[in-house]
């Protein structure tokens, strides 16, 4: 943390505090923030010790009966506001993004603001069906019962998440959990501490009761200490590496832990692909965000017959991207971590050391900040690290394949296994494609914005993580829940209750009709079973 572009100071101070926390005498620990696109100091932001996040989890912990006993009609209200807020300072809001993150303001407003009320209408909209209690079919086997499932909220959820959508891969979670009735106690990350003060500003404008959201402000300390405390669930955005750490937490005590981690998504590109669009869509793809997406396209299959042009198409468009600083109304931004950086210029250099080829850009750019080219880099193999490991950087790195089938095998040797596309004319065939390929969603002629689809649940498979969250998954993510079994509880016995003696050929019979699904044996044995009943009353 420290090597990036927030560094360590330790002093005196009780200034801004996490919301509620109380005023402190004892030195805090402040980091420095500065301007991905300047280097400039933005300011100081405090980090909250194990106390003060023990302090946080119990203002949840109290106020978690009352949220959960208020009407889910009522909290589906509190939440909706969230739109409101959004209508009036979503403009001020995505220009804080910016600063803090250096992405262009359309992109802060459209993929930060603007995803989270499409995100919440699914979530108001679906949680009263979804939650509701229901019926469920109840076989012969169990005379005059039924059953019902119903959902209850696991308590206080602990929330920590990632600086490259600052904003909204904090706000949806954090709905996604209150809905249901859950309290929250969320730690942001310490890269982007502006926004961080953007999100505590948009829950204390809703209004909430005091307690259902706690936020505590810092770094991996406060992120590691929220995961040893008195919360229920973990649910974490973020590395792979600090995934492992936050499960290993979770295992301790053990609670529920979901992981949303990262990525190395495939595109693969056929022969009667619209290459036009697909080229358009892997410069996007790849460098929206400045590459810093869990879903950034991170490696492009291309088969051989119409590898050439492919690439010829995407150089053409991968000279045309702008790149500056917010203020410049440029398509990319620097990269928002410098450590980042220092990953994304070693991934290229070990590539081309490797054999790769630099047909587009290949390094920093000589201005100040954190800028780094859009690159492309063709004659990418299976062995190299920019192959394997998630880059994180404005790369497009192209591997020429014999055929789809070469595509897909080796778009499936990944640890990662988050998202993907594929790239054909013929729906059926990219269908056919999408369900072979090993991980947690796919999008055909288009990529990413599959995330933004509210119905779809988003997550990845292996070191990709475990859970999902968005669609009716997201909701349920956040409950326990309860199986319920009613009789109605006339008869003082059941068949299957004391005392044995004389059942066990009854039991044959029953054991026959549940086995063949003969409904005469299942009649037999239960009348041969109720019959000793009564005799023993
Ligand atoms: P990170 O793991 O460095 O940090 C994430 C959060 O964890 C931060 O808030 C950080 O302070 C906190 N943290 C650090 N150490 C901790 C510890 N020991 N215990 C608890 N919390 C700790 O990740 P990052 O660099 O902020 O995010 C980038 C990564 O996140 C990339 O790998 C990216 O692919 C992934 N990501 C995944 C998704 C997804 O939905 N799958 C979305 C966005 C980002």
């Amino acid at each position: 943390m420290s090597a990036d572009q927030t560094t360590a100071t330790t002093t005196a101070t009780t200034t801004a505090r996490p919301s509620g926390a109380e005023p402190s005498s004892s030195p805090r620990r402040l980091l420095e923030k500065l301007s991905p696109v300047s280097g400039a100091r933005l300011g100081e932001f405090p980090v909250a010790g194990e106390d003060e996040v023990r302090a946080a989890v119990a203002r949840a912990r109290a106020a978690f009966p009352g949220w959960r006993d208020t009407p889910l009609a009522v909290r589906a209200e509190a939440l909706g506001r969230v739109k409101q807020v959004l209508a009036e300072q979503g403009e001020h809001y995505a220009r804080k993004i910016s600063e803090d993150t250096g992405k262009p303001t359309f992109e802060a407003t459209m993929t930060e603001i603007g995803a989270v009320p499409v995100l919440l209408d699914y979530i108001l909209r679906r949680a009263p069906v979804l939650l509701r209690r229901r019926k469920v079919s109840t076989p012969i086997i169990l005379p005059g019962k039924s059953g019902f499932i119903e959902y209850f909220p696991r308590g206080v959820i602990g929330i920590i998440s990632p600086w490259n959508f600052p904003f909204q891969l904090a706000v949806v979670p954090v709905l996604s959990a209150l809905i249901g009735g859950n309290t929250v106690v969320l730690k942001q990350s310490e890269i982007t501490p502006i926004v961080a003060g953007v999100v505590e500003d948009l829950f204390r404008r809703i209004g909430l009761p005091a307690g259902v959201v706690e936020i505590v402000h810092g770094d991996g300390s406060t992120g590691a200490a929220l995961t040893r405390a008195d919360v229920d669930m973990l649910f974490f955005t973020g590395s792979v590496a600090t995934g492992r750490k936050v499960m290993a937490a979770a295992a301790q005590r053990p609670i529920p832990v979901e992981l949303e981690l990262g990525g190395k998504d495939a595109m693969i590109v056929c022969a009667d692909a619209n290459l036009e669009r697909a080229a358009e869509a892997a410069v996007w793809g790849g460098l929206v965000n400045c590459g810093q997406a869990c879903v950034s396209v991170e490696r492009i299959f291309v088969v051989d017959a119409i590898h050439d042009h492919f690439v010829e198409k995407v150089r053409e468009k991968v000279s045309q991207v702008t790149v500056g600083g917010p203020d410049e109304q440029a398509d990319m931004g620097p990269l928002t971590s410098s450590a980042q950086l220092g990953i994304v210029e070693r991934h290229v250099k070990s590539a081309v050391a490797a054999g790769a080829k630099v047909v587009f850009g290949g390094e920093r750019l000589q201005r100040p900040g954190q800028f780094f080219a859009p690159t492309l880099l063709t004659g990418i193999t299976p062995e190299m690290e920019i192959f394997r490991e998630e880059t994180f950087g404005p790369v497009l790195p192209v591997v020429r394949v014999r055929d789809e089938e070469e595509a897909v095998r080796l778009a499936n040797a990944s640890e990662f296994g988050l998202a993907g596309s594929v790239w054909t004319q013929d729906v059926a065939k990219g269908l056919r494609l999408a369900s072979r390929l090993e991980c947690g969603q796919v999008c055909i002629n288009d990529v990413i914005q599959s995330v933004g689809h509210p119905a779809l649940p988003f997550g990845g498979v292996r070191s990709s993580g475990i859970g999902r969250y968005h669609g009716d998954e997201g909701i349920l993510a956040f409950m326990n829940t309860r199986g319920i079994m009613v009789d109605r509880g006339k008869l003082n016995s059941e068949p299957l209750w004391y005392p044995y003696a004389g059942k066990v050929a009854h039991g044959f019979e029953l054991l026959r009709g549940i086995t063949t699904r003969s409904v005469g044996s299942l009649v037999k044995g239960f009348l041969g079973l109720r019959k000793k009943m009564t005799r023993q009353k």
